[in-house]
């Protein structure tokens, strides 16, 4: 998280603009030069009379733009290069997925002509690539707060540009990468500066070059092993199937800390606000990104403090179960916010455990959403049997089995739920690949649950 002067903001915001002009101009480029092509052939123009076809690739871009910036951009020298160089090796990646795609050479979904960036609703962001000196990436000081940006040495206006953008301020520390990357461990592949959630923010892509990180030492009688189950709500920071003594209550919740708490308060009262003011109104647009910065702090601070949360847990259970993302949106009709504080959570914690998991010769389980981790028995489930209820209010924070009259926290019910899902569907995977025992660190950190076949029977612990 990138703490900028307004000076400093005020250069982000031109580097994220110039890199979107170069993006849009090479996409347009080579759309001029394929409408002009497919014009020529409908005119009956053979192959070889054609216009020349334009190479799709960075470097020949990027000289391209050389050749044209001083009418394109006549501003390029307030710029670092860096910035031009960002949006056009986005537009030439965009476009070999495309062409890949229309090979039949990309797995998924087919991806079409790359979109044009727009100033107001594409996310604003930039990216620096290099390579060779690495650690000019981050501050020398082991406690540092900071992050420099690269600057082009060939580039005549360094000097105008030196005292405003050297070293920006960051709210987290950027030790651990410093150490990584000081000790050889790790390069710094790219940096991404973009602005998210009312902040700006610097993400670093980083290649491990030797082992990784072991597993942190922690007291053995600390580690419990065996597949632990998480739900993610609003009400609690996240909810364990079990108690684990330091970590949650005898429940198994973990709750929101204080600051959370007050921070959740304030975006009703805003929606509340906005809906008193008049649409297209400048009120209103204040008030949106007033709300959108409350909610990208909800987002960081629950992030914050999700660490201490995938820390535990990597360091004491063989694997962790979640819930996979909710991309259609159902279940949750309470409200926009509430969803989408709980979403932006979940992803987060997916995140952190998919590395921390990779790192520390963890599994992570992905429970396919269909699964109704929230809507089924967790006893019955136990016994084998399927009890699912048809509605449950969200307003009902207890879950009550009509088959045998269990009641129950709904979180703790869901956790177990996804605990059990979990422990199922690594015993499946086991069973495919005809090993006798887990091996925990060949493990694939993202494994998904399928639609169809899900077995009655009860599931082999995974342990
Ligand atoms: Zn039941």
């Amino acid at each position: 998280m990138l703490d900028p002067t307004p000076a400093q903001e005020r250069l982000l915001r031109s580097y994220a603009g110039a890199a979107r002009r170069a993006h849009n101009w090479a996409l347009d480029q080579v759309r001029q030069n394929l409408s002009t092509r497919s014009a020529e052939r409908a005119a009956g123009i053979s192959e070889d009379q054609l216009s020349g076809s334009l190479s799709w690739s960075a470097y020949s871009l990027s000289r391209l733009w050389n050749e044209v910036k001083e009418t394109e951009a006549p501003w390029w020298r307030e710029v670092s290069m860096h910035a031009f160089r960002s949006g056009i090796r986005d537009a030439a990646a965009g476009l070999a997925n495309f062409s890949d795609s229309k090979l039949g050479i990309r797995a998924g979904k087919p991806v079409g002509f790359p979109r044009f960036k727009s100033r107001n609703r594409s996310t604003p962001s930039v990216s620096f690539v290099e390579i060779n000196h690495q650690l000019s990436w981050l501050s020398p000081s082991r406690h540092a707060v900071r992050l420099m940006l690269p600057r082009s040495p060939s580039d005549p206006t360094i000097r105008r540009r030196r005292d405003q953008l050297a070293w920006i301020h960051t709210t987290t520390s950027t030790r651990r990468l410093y150490n990584l990357v000081a000790s050889g461990r790790a390069r710094i592949q790219k940096v991404t500066i973009s602005y998210r959630g009312g902040r700006w923010q610097a993400a670093y892509s980083v290649r491990y070059l030797a082992g990784l990180p072991a597993r942190r030492a922690i007291a053995r009688s600390a580690r419990l092993g065996g597949t632990v189950g998480v739900d993610v709500g609003l009400v609690h920071l996240a909810t364990l199937d079990q108690s684990v003594p330091g970590l949650t209550d005898e429940a198994g919740h973990i709750a929101n800390p204080r600051i959370l708490e007050n921070q959740l308060e304030r975006p009703a009262k805003l929606n509340r606000a906005s809906s008193r003011t008049k649409q297209g109104s400048k009120n209103r647009a204040k008030l949106r990104r007033r709300r959108a910065r409350l909610l990208g702090r909800i987002a960081t601070t629950r992030a914050l403090y999700l660490h201490h949360l995938t820390n535990a847990l990597v360091d004491r259970f063989d694997a962790v179960a979640i819930e996979d993302l909710n991309l259609t949106g159902m279940g949750n009709k309470k409200g926009h916010l509430g969803r989408s504080v709980a979403d932006a959570s979940l992803g987060e914690l997916r995140r952190q455990l998919a590395y921390k998991c990779s790192e520390r010769g963890a599994t992570l389980v992905v429970v396919d959403r269909f699964y109704p981790s929230s809507k089924t028995c967790s006893q019955c489930a136990d016994r084998g049997v399927e009890a699912v209820r048809a509605k449950l209010p969200l307003s009902s924070r207890v879950f009550e089995c009509g088959r045998c009259a269990m009641s129950l926290d709904r979180d703790v019910n869901a956790a177990r739920n996804i605990a059990r899902e979990g422990a199922r569907l690594l015993a499946e995977r086991a069973k495919e690949h005809d090993v006798a025992g887990l091996r925990p660190e060949t493990q694939n950190a993202d494994l998904r649950s399928r639609q169809t076949g899900r077995a009655q029977s009860p599931p082999a612990a995974a342990a």
